[in-house]
């Protein structure tokens, strides 16, 4: 048995190893125990490599379109290999700096596989051995998995997920992309601009499913316009390999009468969604309250078992990095005795397509189901002076408001900038602002952000540039 913690973690993601920062900030002895890198899956398979891949992809497809600005290039081309490089230099910059984050504020860093026993203390299996080390307070912020579907075919060897996918070597000729989500659409944009063949099969009858409609609407065009296949309604029945080739049987409502036809692809990565990672975390008899495959939590993140708390992925919700660094900060000054004042009923989230995407609070649609009556303001952004300098696609920002008190609700945008521009939208409506409240300030020209002014503008039926 080791010495005692005021707080052990399990799981150094986005979530355990800020908790563990901000805990031992606070003064409590603190110990975060991971199995395998840290950073967990935003900084090694998740945000970071995604977005150096389509940073890397979006270079390459501005070089190509620069002739619009007067700058010819000529044979453009790329070395994925090189870019593969990048992108892993930039995750092992960043794992550095968790390191020594975490190395700087003394907090303990175990190497090893953490299992809550019964009676609250942790065992870790490693290398070296086996060790339980014993907490006053336990965080379990193991984090998730990628889903495979139980469609027949889909364990075949070369089937992907995002785990492999952002691993593979070189750029596949066909890629078929089953989950028009938030992964699978920064996927497409990733391949699609270096060159495959991209197909996207989703289950719902539009792409980004859960998001505004018209960010899906927009986003479905500028992916068929960028030679992206998309098929919606559409259900993969089963998956076979022939030769070099997976060979996927598929049905897609009301076309062709619903028949089966199939379709054939070099690559295929299933991008489904993901699930809670409670992997030999629980001891035998330690039986945690479970919510649909998800740790249960109560309001202040303790789950059924007092002093363990569970935050991130691994308790299902916005399964986002800022999100789970959220919900780890708010514990941890729980535990120390502070009062939380971060808000985390306000998550924004982002697809970084281009245009990128970002959205916070409500939707118009979300406002009218819960019987609030709203004001919408809408701004297209070919209006705007920097997105015509800088000839961007089409794009929109629009912001939703209580009519009566034109509090504000939500926002929704689709543009250049969108997912740095959204953190204003969040301030304003944690902070319960109205539309004049946050008009009131001028904003700079020519920025993209003169885009909220406009919408906000709209709100009152005052727009000047509409
Ligand atoms: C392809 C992809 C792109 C994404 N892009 C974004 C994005 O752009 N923005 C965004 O906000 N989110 C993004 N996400 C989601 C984001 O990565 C997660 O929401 C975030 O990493 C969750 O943080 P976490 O700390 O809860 O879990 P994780 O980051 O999964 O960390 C959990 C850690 O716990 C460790 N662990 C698990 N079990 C044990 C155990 N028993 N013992 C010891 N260690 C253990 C794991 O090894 C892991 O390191 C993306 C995800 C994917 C897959």
């Amino acid at each position: 048995m080791r010495d005692e913690y005021e707080l052990i973690i399990i799981g150094a993601g986005p979530g355990g190893y800020v908790a563990a920062v901000k805990a031992s900030k606070l003064g409590l002895k603190t110990a975060v125990i991971e199995n395998q890198e840290l950073g967990g899956t935003c900084l090694n398979r998740g945000c970071i490599p995604t977005k150096a891949l389509l940073h890397a992809a979006k270079r390459y497809r501005e070089v190509q379109l620069g002739e619009q600005f007067g700058i010819i290039a000529k044979e453009v081309s790329f070395d994925y290999s090189k870019v593969t490089s990048y992108k892993n230099e930039t995750k092992e910059s960043l794992r550095a700096g968790v390191a020594q984050l975490l190395k700087t504020n003394k907090v303990e860093v175990i190497k090893g596989k953490g299992t809550l026993l019964k009676d609250g203390s942790v065992q870790v299996k490693s290398q070296e051995g086996e060790e339980i080390y014993r907490g006053k307070n336990v965080l379990l912020a193991t984090g998730s998995k990628a889903v495979l579907p139980s469609i027949e075919g889909a364990n075949l060897a070369g089937i992907m997920t995002s785990d492999e996918m952002l691993d593979f070597d070189h750029i596949p000729e066909h890629l078929l992309i089953i989950g028009g989500g938030v992964i699978g659409v920064e996927f497409a944009t990733v391949f699609s601009s270096f060159g495959s063949h991209v197909t996207i099969f989703e289950a719902a009858e539009r792409i980004l499913p859960t998001l505004d409609l018209d960010i899906s609407r927009n986003t479905a065009i500028l992916l068929k316009k960028r030679g992206v296949s998309l098929h919606t309604k559409a259900f993969i029945q089963k998956i076979e390999k022939e030769r070099d080739e997976f060979v996927c049987t598929y049905e897609e409502d009301g076309k062709d009468g619903g028949w089966q036809k199939t379709i054939k692809s070099t690559s295929v990565l299933f991008a489904v969604g993901r699930r809670a990672n409670t992997e030999g975390l629980f001891d035998e008899g330690v039986e945690l309250e479970m919510s649909r495959g998800n740790i249960a939590v109560k309001e202040n993140f303790e789950t059924s078992m007092a002093h363990v708390y569970a935050i991130g992925d691994v308790i299902g919700g916005m399964q986002l990095a800022h999100n789970a660094s959220s919900q780890g900060i708010y514990v941890a000054e729980c535990i120390s005795g502070e009062t939380p004042f971060v808000d985390l009923s306000v998550v924004p989230s982002c697809v970084y397509f281009d245009p990128e995407v970002a959205s916070v609070g409500m939707t118009q649609e979300e406002a009218k189901k819960k019987g609030i009556d709203v004001v919408l303001g809408k701004f297209v952004t070919h209006a705007n002076g920097k997105s015509i300098i800088t000839k961007e696609d089409r794009g929109f920002v629009k912001i939703v408001a209580e009519k009566e008190t034109k509090i504000l609700l939500g926002a929704q945008f689709m543009c250049a900038n969108a997912t740095d521009m959204i953190g204003e939208m969040g301030t304003a409506i944690s902070n319960k602002m109205t539309v004049q409240q946050l008009r009131k300030s001028m904003r700079a020209h020519p920025t993209y952000n003169e885009s909220i002014g406009e919408a906000l503008e709209d709100c009152l039926e005052k727009s000047i540039h509409r």
